[in-house]
């Protein structure tokens, strides 16, 4: 092996992504790497999905800025892999790529009426009050009272709280200001979050569910009926803190005078969202389907867990929405391992964990890198600009770290003006302007 490093692609800035960088960082090996995102900034769904009253886990940002900030390792932003470039280019400029694309989407629920305006996946909407340059609002807040929330899951619970919220409570966030503004017109009083099976089955965290017990103004409405006859497992910790809180809730004296409602409705299974243009009710119906129920809402976000997207000349298994792996190392249909081709975070293991859960699962992945590279054939492109050139040859205005932290600092400017931890961007040209040096609008 000549002294010249080991060039690998990182295809993703999320955490996933980050983490790998890092721990590939961390080792013996001489290493150049390259992390690729299809937005201007890094952080994927810590920037984007986590939500923005969440500062604790969103402070985990200082952590993944250190891999970037590394002279070994170089940010590409606004580079779309499948767009700008391809994974055979990748391939061609690299000795090893990770891919680190996530899932981004929502998954849908396959039910009539799922597309009418007002009916949508919970992920756009977490998109649009995170600031996500591609997203728009998908819900109409000023003419909406009622939202079902339909899932049992974290996220369903951080879209609830969103819609529960104060814009007081909201304003010390890095919520775009666009977003306030339209959380501050929203006319939603009732929130009602669906879920298929019982309290013990649900799968959001009780510190999640204490949270938003505790919102002021906020009343949270479980019917006592619905607690009945649960069998909480005894080795479930989260399930016996779950159904403490729901039952503490349903012991509550209601309060005629809280603003705005939580109820949470188990045993119901989502069957047709109805209405003349958009959405005016959504139809349930108990497991057996033998009762059914309609409720007036005029709003429905389904909040049933993300899928991956594809990554065109890559293997893509439908059924688990993951690329096909072995500890990390992507296999072809038949598990052939594909040589110098990674992946990890939720393309790998599918959508579920928390943002540390990427640590442990990047190491692993890092580790079959390094195992691998010293046996691996050189890139054919390695040298020179490498992969800047054929950008600049292809005319894509990719952002670098220089770029990002221009950017970053013009969010924590616009923060401090207004006397909040930041206010993010969302408007790509903007960000785009920010990131070249040029000033945008406050
Ligand atoms: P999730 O935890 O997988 O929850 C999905 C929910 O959707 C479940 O209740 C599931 O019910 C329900 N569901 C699925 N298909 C359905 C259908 N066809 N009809 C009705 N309900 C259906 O997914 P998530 O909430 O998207 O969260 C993804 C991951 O991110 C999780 O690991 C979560 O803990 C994590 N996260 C963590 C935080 C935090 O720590 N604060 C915040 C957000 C997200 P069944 O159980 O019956 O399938």
């Amino acid at each position: 092996m000549n002294g010249l490093p080991r060039r690998v692609a990182v295809v993703g800035a999320g955490p996933a992504g980050l983490y790998t960088a890092q721990a590939l960082l961390g080792s013996d090996a001489a290493l150049a790497i390259d992390v690729f995102d299809r937005l201007p900034t890094p952080y994927g769904l810590l920037r984007y999905g986590v939500a923005p009253d969440h500062f604790k886990i969103k402070s985990i940002a200082r952590a993944l800025a250190r891999p970037l900030q590394s002279p070994f390792a170089r940010f590409y932003g606004n580079v779309t892999v499948g767009i700008d470039i391809d994974a055979d280019d990748l391939s061609r400029y690299y000795d090893a790529v990770v891919y680190a694309t996530g899932a981004q989407r929502g998954r849908r629920l396959g039910i009539p009426g799922e597309d009418l305006p007002g009916s949508a996946a919970a992920s756009d909407f977490v998109s649009w009050y995170n600031g996500h340059p591609y997203a728009a609002n998908p819900l109409h807040l000023e003419s909406t009272r009622a939202v079902a929330i339909i899932g049992a899951g974290n996220v369903a619970l951080d879209v609830a709280r969103m819609l529960l919220s104060t814009v007081d409570r909201l304003a010390g966030t890095d919520m775009p200001n666009h977003v306030l503004h339209a959380l501050a017109r929203s006319r939603v009083m009732e929130v009602l979050l669906i879920a298929r099976r019982g309290p013990a089955e649900a799968r959001f965290t009780t510190p999640e569910l204490r949270e938003i017990g505790e919102l002021p103004g906020v009343e949270t409405v479980v019917s006592a009926s619905d607690l009945d006859d649960v069998v909480v497992p005894p080795d479930d910790r989260n399930a016996a803190g779950n159904f403490e809180v729901l039952r503490s809730w349903a012991a509550r004296p209601a309060a005629p005078r809280a603003h705005r409602r939580l109820h949470i409705r188990f045993h119901r299974r989502p069957t047709r969202v109805t209405g003349r243009g958009s959405v005016e009710a959504l139809q349930c119906a108990d497991p057996r389907g033998v009762h059914t129920e309609t409720l007036p809402v005029q709003a429905v976000l389904r909040s049933v867990g993300y899928r991956s997207t594809p990554i065109a000349g890559l293997p893509f298994d439908h059924r688990t929405g993951t690329i096909p792996h072995d500890a990390g190392r992507v296999t072809d249909p038949s598990g052939n391992v594909l040589p110098g081709l990674y992946v990890v975070g939720w393309i790998k293991r599918g959508p579920t964990g928390v943002i540390g859960t990427n640590k442990a699962d990047a190491a692993d992945t890092a580790k079959a890198v390094l195992a691998d590279l010293p046996g691996l054939p050189r890139a054919t492109h390695g040298e020179a600009g490498g992969l800047a050139d054929l950008l600049e040859q292809r005319e894509v205005a990719y952002v670098t770290r220089e770029g990002w932290e221009r950017l970053d600092r013009l969010e924590e400017e616009l923060g401090a003006r207004a006397g909040r931890p930041r206010v993010k961007v969302a408007d790509l040209s903007m960000m785009l302007a920010a990131c070249r040096g040029g000033r945008t609008p406050a």
